[in-house]
């Protein structure tokens, strides 16, 4: 049996015959199995749909209630038989929830992985390697100038940043889920005690994390306070926030974005961006090639981002390898939606940056950008 008999790819998702169902569908299906949350990944609509708890918990946050015909939730390293097929989820360490789903039939083993990192987050399960045959990858930052770093350390520039700017507020870019909340997170991890201001739209996914014990202190909404009192603080918001009219409500505020894309010069100054901050909750080069590797997989399949630069190294190290062409991942991801367009992605990303992506990292120029809001009317927070 080959693995094709187990999975087949098709252009909305991998789908299993043997046991009727496809994973991460990007169109609607009688029964999806999801990976995780983003939404690019999970998706309404869906007849039935089996993930963790806290997967079903955040579509439904972002769905509403009838989200899907019927739900069923599974634990981490919990089987069902569906068909003709067995299925595992394991963490992928991705956010909360985010699960790596392996599937078998006739003893061969097929993962796919969804999205995943394999380095600590406070917020989430840790990455857990499952061996496998073939081994469904994600490839958004699969080229070696990302190299994600150290976490702790891009936090110590944002509170060296709030330290040397008593009177300025910081706005932290982070996408809703996962993102702001690991942030939070590591601010509590390197000892930050005060309170840590909201955009209103994290408001329910970060209460929904602090809910299932991911401790993040003391949380307030921007809404209602004063000007003058958010001077020295540090709010999270949804990295479009940062150019519009809502940003104005703070004193001095100072720009910051956390981004495995923030590696790249262009893209911080893309965003208008003071204090780029590279935090990713993707795996960077090494992390993906290593993973790869330790799956012990003779079989790569590469799903969204620079699918050619990783099938090519799996190539040179005699793994059979091919991108899928699926369509419509990493349109809404939590940092593909940084990423422009998937042709900008591919352009800009190339070697073009690497020359000044080190330095990036500890760009924190105060170039000011106030004012350069487009001024769309607003979000209220
Ligand atoms: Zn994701
Ligand atoms: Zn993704």
């Amino acid at each position: 049996m080959r693995a094709e008999d187990i999975i087949a790819p098709t252009p909305s998702g991998v789908c299993c015959k043997l046991g009727d169902f496809h994973i991460d569908p990007t169109r609607p299906v009688a029964r999806a199995l999801i990976t995780h949350g983003h939404s690019d990944h999970a998706r309404a609509g869906h007849g039935a749909v089996l993930a963790t708890q806290e997967t079903l918990d955040l579509m439904r946050l972002r769905y509403g209630d009838d989200f899907a015909g019927t739900t069923q939730a599974i634990r981490y390293g919990e089987s069902v038989a569906l068909g003709g097929a067995r299925v595992t989820f394991q963490p992928a360490g991705h956010v909360l929830g985010s699960a790596q789903i392996a599937v078998e039939a006739n003893g061969l083993r097929v993962v796919a992985s969804g999205d995943y990192k394999n380095v600590p987050d406070p917020t989430c399960a840790p990455f857990e390697l499952v061996a496998c045959d073939v081994f469904i990858t994600e490839a958004t930052f699969a080229l070696p100038v990302f190299r994600h770093g150290d976490p702790d350390g891009e936090i110590a520039k944002l509170l060296h940043s709030v330290a040397l700017f008593p009177e300025s507020a910081h706005l932290v870019g982070a996408y809703s889920l996962g993102k702001a909340q690991r942030v939070i997170a590591l601010l509590r991890k390197a000892g930050y005690s005060a309170p840590i201001y909201l955009h209103g739209a994290m408001e329910r996914i970060t209460r929904y994390y602090a809910s299932r014990g991911v401790a993040l202190g003391e949380l307030r909404l921007v809404r209602g306070e004063k000007k003058a009192e958010l001077a020295g603080t540090i709010t999270l918001c949804p990295p479009s926030a940062l150019r519009e009219i809502w940003a104005r409500r703070f004193p001095e505020p100072v720009t910051a974005f956390a981004s495995g894309w923030m590696r790249v010069r262009a893209r911080a100054r893309q965003h208008g961006v003071e204090l780029p901050l590279v935090i990713s909750d993707h795996a960077d080069w090494d992390g993906l090639l290593g993973t790869i590797a330790a799956t012990g997989a003779d079989e790569i399949w590469v799903t969204h981002g620079q699918e050619d630069a990783l099938v090519h190294w799996c190539n040179t190290r005699g793994l059979k390898a091919r991108p899928l062409d699926i369509v419509g991942y990493g349109e809404e991801d939590d940092e593909s939606v940084s990423a422009g367009t998937a042709a900008d992605r591919k352009s800009d990303s190339v070697a073009g940056d690497a020359a000044s992506a080190a330095s990036a990292a500890g760009t924190n120029g105060r170039e000011p950008l106030r004012g350069s809001g487009r001024g769309n009317g607003g979000e209220q927070p």
